[in-house]
């Protein structure tokens, strides 16, 4: 009796065995399928472009700080926000994304980018890019010294000199088209005294011969504002940017990501 029970134990203990085994077997296979969910990755090629101009709820294209706030408080969490160039970067260099990359742009280089939205992104730990005009800035010499010191996730690009219709000096004047997409990279540059990749179209106005004149004048990247998704063009030709303004700006950003579910 007591060795049929030690038998018995005995094959109660194999069955528990396999029981174990199985059942850890299928935890582990489990964990493997959950860790693969949980570390989905992106390629980051399409993204999401968003362009803003002014902060101060004046105009059009100028939208209130507690709607600037919510958009970004939509876009936490769910993207990996950039400057053009960084996300560029990772991209070209085969880096993965944990989540769809997001891009930040201001145009214009109004006072509010120094005094708030600068604050409020290193905040949110957001990335932009700032394109400046220097035609702006004539009067303000200490706004290029602040440009220039500013933390890597912030870029500054070149919007022009005088935020000139290029289409029309392509046609037109093109000893002044070269000045203001090509002089005003090197003077922006001195100014800053960093490298600048990034060319915005005032108006958003180009064509594709424009667009190999923007590469020839040293850019790397180039933006419009036609109001799409940008995709996996990396080479030559501008990206979409989908424009900010009022009214209502915080359903425009929501629709906008809605409709733009990233893969
Ligand atoms: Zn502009």
């Amino acid at each position: 009796m007591y060795i049929l029970w030690i038998l018995l134990m005995g094959k109660t203990r194999r069955y528990l065995n396999i029981i174990l085994i199985v059942y850890i077997a299928a935890i582990f296979n489990l964990g493997k399928l959950y860790s693969v969910d949980s570390r989905q990755t992106y390629d980051g090629k399409t993204a999401v472009i968003l362009c803003f101009h002014d902060i101060n709820g004046e105009g059009k294209y100028s939208i209130k700080q507690e709607e600037f706030v919510e958009i970004l408080n939509l876009v936490k969490n769910k993207y990996e926000v950039y400057s053009l160039k960084t996300w560029y970067e990772k991209v070209s260099n085969g880096e993965k994304f944990t989540r769809p990359p997001l891009v930040l742009t201001f145009d214009d280089g109004y006072d509010s980018i120094f005094k708030y939205v600068i604050p409020t992104l290193t905040k949110f730990q957001f990335g932009a890019t700032f394109f400046i005009y220097l035609q702006k800035y004539d009067n303000n010499p200490d706004a290029y010294v602040q440009m220039g010191d500013l933390p890597e996730i912030f870029e500054i690009g070149s919007h022009s000199f005088s935020h000139a219709d290029m289409e029309k000096l392509y046609k037109q004047n093109r000893k002044q088209f070269y000045k203001e997409i090509f002089l005003s990279r090197k003077k922006l540059e001195f100014l800053v005294g960093k490298a600048v990749i990034s060319w915005a179209w005032p108006y958003g106005y180009y064509n594709q011969d424009m667009e190999v004149m923007a590469k020839k004048a040293g850019y790397t990247i180039q933006v419009n504002t036609d109001y799409k998704n940008t995709h996996n063009e990396m080479e030559g030709s501008s990206f979409s940017r989908y424009t900010i303004q009022n009214p209502d700006p915080v359903s425009q950003a929501r629709e906008i990501l809605a409709k733009n579910v990233l893969r």
